[in-house]
C-alpha cells in the first residue's frame, strides 16, 4: 500500500480523501493557497504545506510548487480530487516523471479522453453507443459539412473537441445558419481552449444526463458500479444526484453497462472514471469520459457499499480490485443535494463567515463537508461547501429522508441553497422520477 499521499486539493473532497487514507493507514500531506490554512483537512493531515497565494493559478494549478511539495515531504503518491489539475494529462505526466504515482488514470488516457473527437471515435470502436455525429472534426469543404449536417439531420450541435464546462458549444436548426455557427464555435473554441477544432453531432431535445461509475485496475480488471441520474442541472451544473438512476429501459441499460467495462479493457483504463451518457427514448448516447473521481461519487458508495476513494488508492499501490462484477450488489437508493455558498435568487457567491453550522444526522445520512462553526467560506474557489447524501431502502423513503435532513441543516451567517434543495427533494414531478436536463432551468423560470 502507498505510503503517504499528497492531496493536491482543498474543501470537502480533501477531506474525503483524507479519511480514505486515513483508514488504510496512509499518512497524508495537505497543500493548501495561504487563505486556506483552516481548513479541516489541512488541520487533520499529518503534514501540511503552503504552496502560494489565494489565485488558484499560484497554489492548486502550481504544477512545480506542488512537486516540490511532494518532493520535500517525500511523498509517494498524488491524489488530484476533482477539478484543477485532475483531468490535466501534463500534470498527471510530470507527477510520474518525478518518480510518485498519479492516483488517476495514464497521461495518455487522459488525453485520449480530454480531446472529445478522439474519445467519442475511441469509444464508438469499443462498441459504446454513441450520438450520430460527424465522426470526427467537421471538413474545411463547405458542402461536404452540409452533407454530413444532413445525414445526422436538424437540429445539430456544434461543439469543441477540446471543450468543457458546457463551453464551446452551438445549436444549429437549419441548414441556412450551419456555416456561420461552425466557424463562430471553431473561433471560440480556438481562444477558450487553445484548440479550434470542432465537430458535430446530433443535438437530442429532451435528455437525461445519466452516467456509469467504473473501476478498473489497469491489469486486466474493470466493473462497474451501475448508473447515477444527474439531469437536475442549472447551466450545465448538476445540482441534485441520484443512484441508481430511474425508470431506464432495462436492456439497454445492461448493455450499456457491459460496453462501459468492455471499454475500460480495451483502453487499458485504470482508476475510477465516469461515462456520461445523454439518454432519451430508451437509448444511451456516449457525450464524454471523466477520468477522475466525481462530486456524486458517494451516491453510487452508498447503493453499492464499495468505497470508490479506497479503491483508488489501492489501485494506484498497484493491488487488483478487491470486487468481481458479481460482488456489486444494489442495495436500496441514494440521493446527493450539493450545498452551495450562494444567493437563493441571483445564484451569486456568497463568500463569509460561518457563524454557525449545524449537520443533519440520522440512519442513512451522510455529510461530506469541510464546514464548521468559525469557518470562513473564501471568495477565490468554487462555491460548493458540502454535500447531503441520503441512502434508504427505495427512492421514496431517500427522499424524504433527504427532505428531513436538510429541513434539519442550519447554516448561519451566509447564504446557501438549501430552500431550492427542499424544493427539489419534494417536487412532485422529480419525485415521479426521470426528469429530463432542462427541468430545473424551466421550473428556475429561466
Ligand atoms: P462539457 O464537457 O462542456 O460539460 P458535454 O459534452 O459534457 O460538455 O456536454 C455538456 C452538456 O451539453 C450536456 O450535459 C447536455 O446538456 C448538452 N449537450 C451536449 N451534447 C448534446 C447533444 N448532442 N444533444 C443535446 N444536448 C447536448
Amino acid at each position: 500500500m502507498l505510503d503517504k499521499v499528497l492531496i493536491a486539493n482543498r474543501g470537502e473532497i480533501a477531506l474525503r480523501i483524507l479519511r480514505a487514507c486515513k483508514e488504510l493507514g496512509i499518512k497524508t500531506v495537505a497543500v493548501h493557497s495561504k487563505i486556506d490554512r483552516d481548513l479541516l483537512h489541512v488541520r487533520l493531515a499529518d503534514e501540511s504545506i503552503c504552496i502560494g497565494p489565494n489565485p488558484s493559478a499560484q497554489s492548486y494549478l502550481n504544477v512545480p510548487a506542488i512537486i516540490s511539495a511532494a518532493e520535500l515531504t517525500d511523498s509517494s503518491a498524488i491524489h488530484p480530487g476533482y477539478g484543477f489539475l485532475a483531468e490535466n494529462a501534463d500534470f498527471a505526466e510530470q507527477v510520474e516523471n518525478s518518480g510518485f504515482a498519479f492516483i488517476g488514470p495514464k497521461a495518455e488516457t487522459i488525453r485520449l479522453m480530454g480531446d472529445k473527437v478522439s474519445a467519442i471515435e475511441a469509444m464508438r470502436d469499443a462498441g459504446v453507443p454513441t450520438v450520430p455525429g460527424s465522426n470526427g472534426p467537421v471538413p474545411e469543404n463547405a458542402d461536404e459539412c452540409m452533407r454530413i449536417a444532413k445525414e445526422i439531420g436538424y437540429p445539430i450541435i456544434v461543439k469543441a473537441a477540446a471543450g468543457g464546462g458546457g463551453r464551446g458549444m452551438r445549436v444549429v436548426h437549419n441548414e441556412a445558419s450551419l456555416l456561420k455557427s461552425i466557424s463562430v464555435t471553431q473561433s471560440e473554441a480556438g481562444s477558450y481552449f487553445g484548440d479550434s477544432t470542432v465537430y458535430m453531432e446530433k443535438f437530442l431535445t429532451n435528455p437525461r444526463h445519466v452516467e456509469v461509475q467504473v473501476l478498473a485496475d489497469g491489469q486486466g480488471n474493470a466493473v462497474h458500479l451501475y448508473d447515477r441520474d444527474c439531469s437536475l442541472q442549472r447551466r450545465h451544473q448538476k445540482v441534485l444526484e441520484e443512484a441508481p438512476a430511474p425508470h431506464l429501459d432495462e436492456a439497454s441499460r445492461q448493455a450499456c453497462l457491459q460496453a462501459c467495462v468492455d471499454a475500460c479493457i480495451k483502453i487499458g483504463y485504470r482508476g475510477a472514471g465516469t461515462f456520461e451518457f445523454l439518454y432519451e427514448d430508451g437509448r444511451f448516447y456516449f457525450i464524454e469520459m471523466n477520468t477522475r473521481v466525481q462530486v456524486e461519487h458517494p451516491v453510487t458508495e452508498m447503493v453499492t457499499g464499495v468505497d470508490i476513494v479506497k479503491e483508488q488508492l489501492r489501485i494506484a499501490s498497484g493491488l487488483t480490485l478487491s470486487i468481481k462484477q458479481e460482488d456489486v450488489v444494489i442495495k436500496g437508493h441514494a440521493v446527493e443535494a450539493r450545498i452551495n455558498a450562494e444567493d437563493p435568487k441571483t445564484f451569486m457567491p456568497s463568500p463569509g463567515k460561518v457563524n454557525y453550522f449545524h449537520s443533519p444526522g440520522g440512519m442513512g445520512v451522510r455529510v461530506d463537508s469541510h464546514l464548521y462553526s468559525g469557518y470562513s467560506v473564501p471568495p477565490t474557489y468554487d462555491s460548493m461547501i458540502g454535500k447531503i447524501i441520503c441512502h434508504a431502502e427505495d427512492r421514496t423513503v431517500a427522499l424524504k429522508r433527504l427532505s428531513v435532513a436538510l429541513d434539519e441543516t442550519f447554516i448561519d451567517g451566509i447564504k446557501t441553497n438549501i430552500d431550492l434543495q427542499k424544493e427539489l427533494a419534494t417536487d412532485p414531478n422529480f419525485i415521479a422520477g426521470g426528469v429530463n436536463i432542462h427541468y430545473l432551468e424551466k421550473k428556475l423560470g429561466l
